[in-house]
């Protein structure tokens, strides 16, 4: 908590943009996924961490029924919105964030009554796949969930994080992001069963095993609205139909997807079955407090998600291939894929990893990516 006579950085901004003091700070993590991707929306597992970088949300009630949020990575004119109007499609841009998570919680029963504003700062690259997104809904929930009293249930704040997201931005996102941002635990990955929504923390400390896991933004951007992302939702729709089953999560035996005779559809649910194994490997390797011994399945995944799903990118493959040239332990894509970052296990404190992705990407005339040290930690809370 920041005493009450220092005000901090989003404190003083607040009071620059809306005058008077902020009645709380909240801070919601980004978070980067160890393991398991598309297996979200296959009703699968994933393995997400908070990270320490996030979305940072100064807030104070204000008693004219209005939605007022500002934000210093968008400059510009503010958005000021009656909460009674927010309806799907009454709001476009960044502010459809956390307005919808407003809407989400009106609809849930919860009016905000007198409205609010809110001051929003951020240290998390937004597009890079670290779900500044959800950090920016995750940070917005829980302060307006704090002004207005209401204390809800961390898992229930989640789920109307992402109702905003699906239903109010538009963007058919499952629950992994949201989940990690507010249930995230320092020192731990959260395994989340996206069936049943069951949660678990799973030790996650890189550097008492000497190593640290890097996010490398390779600077490609993803579009998750250009049609790909919905492509590979239904070719898993169409395979777990073919395979008789409600979804590729109720099968086991990478040999199953042999029966399918579509030789596309064959390889996207072996990647679905195939790294729903990788989650459960991972998660035997870091309960035996082996994370040396993860490495070799990040590499497994990333080339499933090469050659099977057909969804990397690039700058990824080459970073994926630098990183293991200059003595990482694995790595893999994170994220969607066609852009965003990838992933590496390194021993600590070596620089040679970062060192010898951006020595590949200018020799390819490509900008120099950034890196930055992914250390799992708390999710969101309440700092001021
Ligand atoms: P990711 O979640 O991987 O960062 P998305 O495309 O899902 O990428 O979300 C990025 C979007 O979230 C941005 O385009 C912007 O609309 C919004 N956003 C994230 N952080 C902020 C912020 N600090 N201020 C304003 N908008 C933000
Ligand atoms: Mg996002």
């Amino acid at each position: 908590m920041s005493g009450a006579a220092s005000p901090g950085p989003v404190e003083r901004w607040f009071g620059d943009r809306f005058g008077g003091r902020p009645e709380g700070v909240w801070r919601a993590p980004g978070r980067a996924n160890l393991i398991g991707e598309h297996t979200d929306y296959n009703q699968g597992w994933v393995l997400p961490f908070a990270l320490d970088l996030g979305v940072t949300v100064a807030a104070a009630r204000c008693g004219d029924g209005m939605l007022a949020i500002r934000s210093r990575q968008a400059p510009g004119a503010p958005a000021s919105l009656p909460l009674a109007a927010l309806a799907p499609g009454a709001v476009t841009g960044w502010a459809a964030y956390p307005a919808g998570v407003a809407w989400a919680l009106r609809e849930a029963g919860h009016p905000l009554a007198g409205g609010a504003s809110l001051a929003v700062d951020s240290d998390l690259p937004q597009g890079a796949g670290l779900s500044s997104s959800a950090a920016l809904e995750c940070g917005a929930a829980l302060a307006l969930d704090g002004l207005h009293g209401l204390d809800l249930p961390r898992p229930q704040l989640a789920t109307l994080a992402q109702h905003a997201e699906n239903d109010f931005v538009g963007v058919p996102s499952g629950i992994m992001d949201q989940s990690a941002s507010l249930l995230g635990r320092a020192g731990h990955a959260l395994l989340l069963d996206c069936r049943s929504g069951e949660t678990s923390d799973v030790p996650l400390d890189p550097a008492a095993a000497g190593l640290e896991l890097i996010i490398i933004d390779t600077g490609a951007r993803h579009a998750l609205g250009d049609g790909r992302y919905a492509e590979r939702r239904s070719e898993c729709e169409r395979a777990a139909a073919l395979l008789g089953v409600s979804s590729l999560r109720e099968v086991s035996s990478p040999a199953a997807a042999a029966g399918l005779a579509d030789p596309v559809l064959r390889r996207r649910a072996r990647h679905v079955i195939t790294e729903n194994r990788r989650v459960e490997e991972t998660v035997a390797l870091l309960t035996g407090a082996d994370l040396a011994g993860v490495g070799p399945v990040l590499c497994a995944s990333h080339a499933s998600l090469r050659d099977d799903f057909e969804v990397s990118w690039p700058q990824a493959d080459v970073a994926v291939g630098a990183a293991m040239g200059a003595g990482a332990l694995g790595a893999r894509m994170m994220g969607g894929g066609f852009g965003g970052s990838v992933l590496a296990l390194a021993p600590a404190g070596r620089r040679a990893v970062s060192a010898a992705i951006t020595a590949e990407f200018a020799r390819r005339g490509w900008t120099p990516p950034a890196s930055i040290q992914a250390v799992p930690s708390a999710g969101a809370l309440r700092i001021g």
